[in-house]
């Protein structure tokens, strides 16, 4: 038998390595404009064809390349920014591993063009398939310009698995923002065929994150700003008033490295406490500076998770400073208290970590005052804040299993099985507190909750007319129009078909504005940019569930949506109208998100309670 392990050519071992940097379009522009901030450009332009599909090009005013380095900087593990090992822990720069020029020469064909202040003329290298194919002297201001050409041209797979334009333009805005998010002192600008998206003039961060996240905030920032030997926090929360329903708005950034992080998004929740409903999720905009060595930025390689060397700390540390800032903004005066001193006096804060250090801070009484309710600045129920609650609708939601049930059948009976006993005579029935249907069947009755069916049935109509002809459209009288934030505008438009195929008529009117012509049967006129904003909040939300399709999004936000609440009256026309439509379901008995729709309290059981 012939020995059968063989190297791979260069050009597919590179084309492997490059999948794991550069996903898709987006990757290709974080990398690029993470290297501009990196080259301490103050000036830095995107521009993208075809959502980076046929043109991803960044230009910045940054330091430049000398030729060699221009050459060098395509080969992998090629970098200016770390020379041994010691380095690792004090990162200071959004790249280090040298991997992403030599990523993108890989699956791109790539144009750069280079110049340093102080060299006379500019290099032009052209790279396809990680080859040099040109190079020549050219004449360019300082700076540089990569530009990527036609992504995956040469690994079609991967290609065909890149989503529809406006999918894979709205990842390239999501990381276009978390770069310039960060960085309000450097100018940004992005433009997508040939339209300007964004226009970031130099300024204060609140006047970055105003232009990026949308006027409605302009008022609603409250600075937070906390500083300590061991680690600063600043930037912005919104008011409570601003809390969505989604949670789009919310930034982490760690050293100026975006992160996503369950667990310090907690403790901003956990600052916010009473003073939001419990569904809703506050803007945030924070930033973390430490000291790189307690970090470990290495955990991923797309870099969007770090580790904390002591993450209660942090934890403890940006609740209070959120807290903090809440406080001070509050109305309440005794709701003041000074924060920096008790901090600062924690061991772990004021003097170099060791293990023996950090183990004797955490177990100390101080720090469990940080990190359990009733410490000093916890917000109690008797403070005048407790009134923020009444600001917010009630929860409706009460726990199944709360409910008084006769055999435990919490969702009633099975799908599809709806017999004659079983199905609810609506000759009977009746509305309790504006929420709940009593409806009586031959074994016992129902109680069907009103929104819950509604959902369900909105949901069964929904999917059989999206596959089938369009839903009746209601004209606007006076068409509205809405302007969206530039990532809403972008997600709107993918959206586009399907929406207007479920009753609503939307055009776009350039610009992030869409003229609403129509709106579905149910929604109320006047109501129409409300109904839109509330959609997109509710699409967002269920965003975070990858494992569903968008369509699947679509339908469960709008039967969400345009479901009767709880709290409205019925007439008995529409509970009976309610009831036959919930029992003509396919699957009656639950919501798609799974929620039940109906209880069942059967007769004999309920003698039984009374003892008879
Ligand atoms: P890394 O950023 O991890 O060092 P990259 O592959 O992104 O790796 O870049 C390789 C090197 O190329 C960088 O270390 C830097 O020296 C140089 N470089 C890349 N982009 C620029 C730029 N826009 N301006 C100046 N130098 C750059
Ligand atoms: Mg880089």
């Amino acid at each position: 038998m012939p020995d059968i392990i063989q190297l791979l050519p260069d050009n597919i071992a590179n084309q492997i390595a490059a999948g794991e940097v550069i996903q898709r379009p987006a990757s290709a522009v974080k990398e690029l404009l993470e290297n501009a901030v990196d080259a301490g450009a103050d000036d830095i332009k995107l521009i993208v064809n075809d959502a980076g599909k046929a043109l991803i090009q960044v230009i910045d005013n940054g330091r430049g390349m000398s030729e060699t380095d221009a050459r060098m900087a395509f080969e992998r593990h090629a970098t200016s920014k770390i020379r041994n090992i010691e380095d690792l822990f004090k990162i200071r720069t959004m790249g280090f591993r040298g991997e992403a020029l030599a990523s993108i020469a890989a699956v791109g064909q790539v144009e750069l063009k280079s110049k340093r202040a102080e060299d006379e003329t500019g290099i032009f290298i052209e790279i396809e398939n990680s080859q040099v194919i040109k190079q020549e002297p050219v004449a360019v201001s300082t700076g540089t310009s990569i530009a990527m050409k036609n992504l995956f041209f040469n690994v079609p797979a991967r290609r065909n698995f890149l989503k529809s334009n406006a999918a894979e333009l709205r990842h390239i805005v999501d990381e276009f923002i978390r770069v310039a998010m960060s960085f309000p002192d450097i100018f940004f600008s992005f433009t997508s065929n040939g339209q300007q998206v964004f226009h970031l003039e130099k300024g204060s961060m609140k006047q970055r994150i105003v232009q990026i996240l949308g006027n409605s905030y302009a008022a609603k920032l409250v600075a937070v700003q906390e500083q300590t030997d061991y680690m600063n926090i600043y930037g912005f929360v919104g008011k409570p008033e601003t809390a969505k329903k989604t949670r789009g708005d919310q930034y982490f950034f760690v050293n100026n490295r975006f992160i996503k992080s369950a667990y310090l998004n907690h403790a901003v929740m956990n600052a916010f406490n009473e003073m939001i409903a419990k569904d809703s999720f506050p803007m945030y905009t924070l930033f973390i500076d430490l000291d790189p060595a307690q970090l470990d930025i290495n955990v991923h390689p797309t870099k969007q998770e770090i580790k904390f060397e002591d993450e209660k700390i942090v934890y403890a540390f940006v609740q209070s400073a959120i807290k903090h800032a809440l406080a001070q903004f509050s109305i309440s005066p005794t709701l003041d208290f000074e924060l920096d001193a008790s901090i600062q006096s924690l061991d772990a804060v004021s003097k170099p970590f060791t293990d023996d250090n950090k183990s004797s801070a955490i177990s100390s009484s101080l720090y469990n005052t940080f990190t359990k309710k009733n410490q000093s600045h916890f917000v109690d129920n008797k403070s005048e804040l407790r009134h923020w609650k009444d600001f917010y609708e009630p929860r409706e939601h009460v726990p199944v299993d709360r409910w008084p049930l006769v055999d435990g059948e919490a969702t009633g009976i099975r799908e599809n099985h709806i017999n004659n006993q079983q199905r609810p005579t609506t000759e009977n029935l009746f509305q309790l507190h504006n929420s709940y249907i009593a409806v009586q069947t031959e074994r016992g009755y129902y109680l069907v909750h009103q929104q819950n069916a509604h959902e369900r049935i909105l949901y069964e109509r929904f999917a059989l007319a999206i596959e089938g002809k369009p839903m009746a459209t209601q004209q606007s009288l006076f068409p509205a129009t809405i302007e969206l934030t530039t990532a809403d505008a972008v997600l709107l438009k993918d959206l586009l078909p399907d929406i207007n195929h479920l009753g609503y008529q939307l055009e776009p009117f350039g610009n992030n504005t869409f003229v609403i012509q129509g709106t579905p049967a149910d929604v109320n006129q006047g109501n129409e940019k409300t109904a839109i904003e509330k959609m997109l909040e509710q699409y967002k939300h269920f965003s975070n569930d990858l494992k569903f399709s968008k369509r699947e999004k679509l339908l469960r936000t709008l039967s969400l949506q345009q479901s009767v609440k709880a709290g409205i009256s019925l007439t008995e026309k529409e509970m009976k109208n309610l009831i036959n439509d919930l029992f003509n379901c396919s699957m009656p008995s639950s919501t798609a998100n799974g929620k039940p729709t109906y209880l069942e309290f059967k007769k004999e059981e309920l003698d039984k309670l009374f003892g008879r």
